[in-house]
């Protein structure tokens, strides 16, 4: 049994439960030392808590060490936190950064691996083999979705079309012409995909594409019911954040029950958001993330401000990793609207309960003299739309009620002529917040 971290980074997702933690307190242990060593802002940390690296000599010694989050990315930028000499990086990603200053994050080449390795590994859990071609549609460039998933179904021996975002007829177009098995892309693009490709008279059931891979952005169970209806295909969650590693953190089998980790490269925790206390496995909190193999910029208990939970049942498929549930929500998305808290995710599972309604919808916060108000504009699918006022004002009620339901909060709901909602070539954006704070 060799526990070295320069062996066996290919991983195993069938591993022994009893072997993986051996793996996995060997790689803590060695993670923490390198951090300690090499990363000022871990070490004053680690010294303020009166924490040694020695000190980790159980999975359960996490507790010991200091969190980390997304605002000590931006206090370090640009590589505050690399562990290793500039000589050493090889790549360099940043996440999008909606307010000031994007995060940066550092590879290795062993870290590239590394991350390849865990997205081939996920490829696998979707079915795909050296004989399918892969389309991979999340966008190329400093976000880690379009070379993260490039580099695995690379490694995975696929044929790989990296058609990044944008120019979606184009993308219709190599679907159609590949013969593309699976496609790798935000769940929101697909939407839009589909869309274009009824435009041009095709239908993507009639192709061989089969699966898609979706992640990035939060979506709920009628999005998927949506998306494999409207392309004949088999829909998998997939998990990632640039801070860890990019995709390839977590990702759904055939079973769809949940996303498995992948275990051997990144530790789970769940915590209670306000206290910071450790949950047990099954309740849901934020997931802490610890990177157990990644050198260049080892992230130790980072929070992901991602709620879910820890599913430790076996998996039908037999990989013994545990598995996330859907992340229900990023807690940075919710807003609060007449005390209510409201996730977008709750209004588009409540929108998509409705016959005849799509994913394409938008969310709008203002200010009304001193109180918050929230609209909510929806588009129909475009036969419905069609058959005119009545239909469409029934629907219209119909949604309201449901979000009601769900949120508790009466919402004014306009119906919108298709396209009238902008369609995202990556992450969609759900929330117009005009709020005068
Ligand atoms: P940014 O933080 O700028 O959005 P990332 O691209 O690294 O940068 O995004 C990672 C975040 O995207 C995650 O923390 C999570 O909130 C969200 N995310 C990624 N995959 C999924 C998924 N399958 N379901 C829900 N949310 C996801
Ligand atoms: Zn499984």
């Amino acid at each position: 049994m060799d526990l070295r971290i320069n062996d066996n980074f290919s991983g195993n997702d069938y591993i022994s439960t009893e072997f993986l933690r051996k793996l996995q307190l060997a790689r803590l242990q060695t993670m923490v030392k390198h951090s300690y060593d090499n990363v000022e802002l871990f070490r004053t940390r680690m010294d303020e808590l009166k924490v040694k690296p020695e000190d980790i000599k159980t999975l359960k010694d996490i507790n010991l060490l200091p969190f980390c989050k997304k605002t000590d990315l931006r206090d370090t930028y640009p590589f505050g936190l690399c562990a290793v000499p500039m000589s050493e990086i090889v790549r360099l990603h940043a996440s999008s950064g909606t307010t000031g200053k994007p995060i940066v994050v550092a590879y290795t080449q062993r870290d590239l691996q590394v991350w390849s390795d865990v997205m081939r590994r996920a490829l696998c859990c979707c079915g795909l083999s050296k004989n399918d071609v892969v389309q991979v549609s999340y966008g190329y460039g400093l976000f880690t979705g379009g070379l993260g998933a490039h580099g695995g179904a690379e490694a995975l021996g696929a044929t790989v079309v990296p058609a990044s975002g944008g120019n979606t007829k184009r993308q219709v177009m190599l679907i159609r012409d590949f013969g593309v098995n699976a496609i790798c892309c935000t769940p929101s693009y697909f939407l839009h995909l589909i869309e274009q490709a009824k435009e041009l008279g095709i239908d993507l059931r009639d192709l061989p594409i089969r699966a898609g891979v979706f992640g990035a952005e939060p979506w709920t169970q009628g999005m998927r019911e949506r998306l494999e209806r409207g392309a004949g295909i088999e829909a998998f969650d997939i998990y990632g954040l640039s801070e860890i590693i990019g995709p390839g953190v977590a990702i759904e089998c055939n079973q769809h029950q949940g996303m498995h980790i992948f275990e051997d490269h990144f530790y789970p925790e769940i915590i209670d958001p306000d206290t910071c206390e450790v949950l047990p496995d099954g309740e849901t909190g934020e997931l802490v993330l610890t990177t157990l193999s990644k050198f260049a910029m080892p992230m130790i208990r980072y929070r992901t401000r991602d709620i879910t939970r820890i599913i430790t049942e076996k998996c039908a498929c037999g990989r013994t990793l545990r598995r996330i549930d859907r992340i229900s929500a990023r807690s940075d998305d919710m807003f609060i609207i007449r005390g209510v808290n409201v996730f977008p995710s709750q209004i588009e599972s409540a929108l998509l309960t409705v016959q005849g309604t799509t994913p394409n919808y938008m969310i709008k916060l203002s200010t009304a003299g001193n109180m918050d108000n929230i609209a909510l504009d929806i588009e129909l699918a475009q036969d419905v739309y069609a058959q005119g006022e009545a239909i469409i004002e029934q629907i219209r009620r119909m949604v309201t009620a449901s979000v009601e339901s769900v949120t508790g909060l009466r919402i004014k709901v306009t119906v919108v002529p298709f396209n009238s909602i902008t369609r995202s070539g990556g992450k969609a954006k759900r929330v117009l917040d005009n709020r005068i704070r």
